[in-house]
């Protein structure tokens, strides 16, 4: 039997039109690259976001076409969150760190119509504009007094766009698995894949984190996205912070520990989320300071393991840590170490050893290890095995893409994470290792098999491996492994240049190590893990 209750899709646009509704004094406060903090309520937002949605539908934009973003956090990019989704197109949020090469590539393989650009991100597009589509429409993320000069054919200013539309809109009702939004992420080898959001997917997503982080998600609280709307909807921010009448406070360009110090003190902010190394910097300023910004409470660490050190400073200076693990494919949040009531009298060292993890489950993640052969391995703390995923915010396979998707799941429908952990007893998963050939620094991947076929390009190399190294502030750093031919040596800076023109700067390796042999597997593969073991030893050129 059917239960009899309404089924209502779960639509984008309502959460913005709640949120004006509900929480009208709750603010977007946004650190400008005009340069100033400017302020806007949820209904003043919501006004803003109905007359961009009119806009794009007089541009011609439709259900399920692409509109990108190329931009920092700040209100404009938030208003396209809202205003693309709401007319049923998709909203492609380019990470802006991607390789040349990678830019060109996801902008083509989406097929994006319009693309909104900040104007920092002006001169990376006009360099690569005539490898773009044809029929693109360029959109400048400013008002008419700031519209740099541009070769960008055709661009159009975004607040003349604004300009005289109507601030109300009746929001179409399709279906809630429309596509919604559209993010790249590396793939160990070859082209970045598309993670497809719906609208459903990032309502429920919202709703699944905002029950779990119950210390970010109170009424009137002021969060800070530190992690971009690029990568993965900044976390699910600009959807659950609305529903949870949170003002959100965008950090625009500047993400240095003393500009990121100022902008918390001046706004009070009690909960900041983003990757390890953008705490590194905060944290020294701290130091430098003597004292926290005011008001800091709650940090949400993720991306990259949060190391205990890190954890430990946070708490010491009563700002409670959640470390979390995910992935652009679930939306991102898998698991989150809100650590349980009855552990609050703990002493320091045994909430560290929990907090340390990555957590537990949020509602709607379900996590399995299995071994090799696929064979679901115990929770007990101790096996060790491939994570899989499943849930109502985890991918079902990628944009466009057969090959990728077809590998995407395993024969029960699960997602195979790439990642290698072991989860106890009490559902407390700890990662352990990378299954996944890729290079994780500052947050951002690098694959490590491009790296290592673009370097075979030289003669004086025989063979070789790309790894990551640990790195104090990057988290990771790569280096590359190399087996010499009899040819001359090449040195760092030649093989930066051979590399330079497929990999963006801070992807190119940091040290070549030359070496007589690589371990190999049984199915003669390198062995990355024999190899890290091997060069347990080795310091990074920049540690002493
Ligand atoms: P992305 O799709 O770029 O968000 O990257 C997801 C991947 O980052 C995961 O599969 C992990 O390899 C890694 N990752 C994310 N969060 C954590 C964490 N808290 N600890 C360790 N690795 C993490």
């Amino acid at each position: 039997m059917l239960g009899k209750m309404m089924h209502r899709p779960l639509r984008i646009s309502d959460i913005l039109e709640f949120a004006a509704d509900a929480f009208p004094t709750a603010e977007i406060i946004s650190a400008r690259t005009e340069g100033d903090i400017h302020r806007q309520t949820y209904p003043e937002t919501r006004d803003r976001v109905c007359q961009l949605a009119h806009a794009l539908q007089k541009l011609g934009v439709e259900m399920g076409d692409r509109v990108a973003t190329l931009a920092w956090n700040g209100y404009r990019h938030f208003e396209l969150y809202y205003a693309v989704s709401g007319i049923g197109a998709v909203c492609h949020t380019i990470n802006p760190r991607l390789s040349v090469e990678q830019l060109i590539y996801i902008v083509n393989h989406a097929d994006d119509r319009l693309i909104f650009v900040d104007t920092t991100f002006v001169p990376l597009l006009e360099a690569v504009q005539e490898h773009l589509p044809k029929g693109l429409t360029y959109v400048i993320m400013t008002d008419r007094d700031h519209m740099p000069a541009t070769s960008l054919v055709g661009a159009l200013c975004y607040e003349d766009l604004l300009k005289g539309q109507p601030q109300r809109m009746d929001w179409r009702d399709f279906d809630e698995n429309t596509a919604a939004g559209l993010c790249y992420t590396s793939g160990t080898t070859g082209h970045p894949k598309g993670a497809l959001y719906s609208h459903r997917s990032n309502v429920l997503h919202a709703m699944m984190i905002a029950v779990t982080l119950g210390n970010t998600f109170r009424e009137g609280q002021k969060v800070l996205p530190v992690v971009p709307l690029f990568h993965v909807n900044a976390w699910g921010l600009p959807y659950a912070g609305p529903m949870a009448g949170l003002s959100l406070v965008m950090p625009g360009p500047a993400l240095d520990g003393p500009s990121l110090f100022k902008l918390m003190d001046q706004e009070n902010v009690y909960s900041a989320w983003g990757v390890p190394t953008v705490w590194l910097g905060l944290l020294a300023e701290i130091k430098e300071q003597g004292r926290k910004p005011n008001g800091f409470g709650d940090v949400v660490i993720g991306g990259s393991a949060a190391p205990r050190s890190m954890i430990e400073a946070f708490e010491k200076m009563d700002v409670s840590v959640g470390h979390a693990w995910g992935m652009t494919e679930m939306s991102p949040v898998g698991t989150h170490g809100t650590l349980p009531s009855f552990t609050n009298d703990w002493p320091l060292e045994k909430r560290l050893d929990l907090k340390q993890t990555q957590g537990r489950r949020v509602f709607g993640v379900e996590l399995k290890i299995v071994d090799d052969d696929g064979e679901r391995l115990p929770n007990d703390g101790k096996a060790v095995g491939e994570l899989f995923v499943r849930g109502n915010a985890v991918v079902a396979g990628y944009y466009n893409n057969d090959e990728a998707t077809a590998e995407a799941l395993d024969e029960e429908g699960w997602f195979g994470t790439g990642d290698v952990a072991s989860i106890d007893k009490d559902g407390y998963l700890t990662i352990q290792d990378r299954a996944k050939d890729l290079i994780k620094s500052g947050g951002e991947w690098i694959s490590s098999i491009d790296l290592e076929n673009a370097a075979m390009a030289h003669p004086s190399i025989a063979n070789c491996a790309a790894i990551g190294v640990p790195h104090p502030k990057w988290d990771e750093r790569p280096i590359l492994v190399a087996v010499p031919t009899d040819s001359e040596r090449v040195t760092l800076e030649e093989l930066h240049e051979l590399l330079s023109e497929h990999f963006a700067k801070w992807q190119l390796p940091d040290d070549i190590v030359w070496v007589d042999e690589l371990p190999m597997t049984a199915t003669g593969k390198v062995s990355k893990l024999n190899l890290r073991k091997a060069l347990a030893d080795y310091k990074h050129p920049e540690v002493h």
